[in-house]
């Protein structure tokens, strides 16, 4: 999943509240422009921002949380980074191939290929 994917479907989930279409902005502006980055831990998350680095579990520490303005950009995104790393990795499916070998009486052998295994 690319950011911008991850982004439309936050979007998506969260349409109609306006406050976190704009967390999901701002989150995503960060992390493309490498302001925010964020690492995934076991239980919660590491967001580091120019202002300083806040664990994210839920809800967030980062001083603006704790004065009670419900600063919502570092859990979208954690959310955002989420999403990207769950995204399933698409491998290529496996071409199998046929091929005949053939000596001077004709066909001798088949042998079958699965990427690049000879079965
Ligand atoms: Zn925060």
């Amino acid at each position: 999943m690319t950011l911008n994917a991850a982004v439309e479907t936050a979007k998506a989930r969260a349409a109609g509240n306006a406050k976190w279409i704009r967390a999901i902005d701002r989150a995503a502006a960060g992390l493309q422009s490498g302001e925010l980055i964020v690492t995934l831990l076991a239980h919660d998350a590491l967001v580091t921002s120019p202002n300083g680095s806040y664990r994210v579990n839920g809800s967030c520490h980062c001083a603006a949380a704790q004065n009670g303005h419900r600063e919502r950009y570092h859990r979208a995104a954690v959310r955002l980074t989420e999403m990207l790393e769950a995204a399933p990795v698409v491998a290529p499916a496996p071409r199998i191939t046929r091929s005949i070998e053939r000596n001077y009486r004709g066909p001798a052998i088949t042998v079958y290929r699965a990427g690049c295994f000879t079965v």
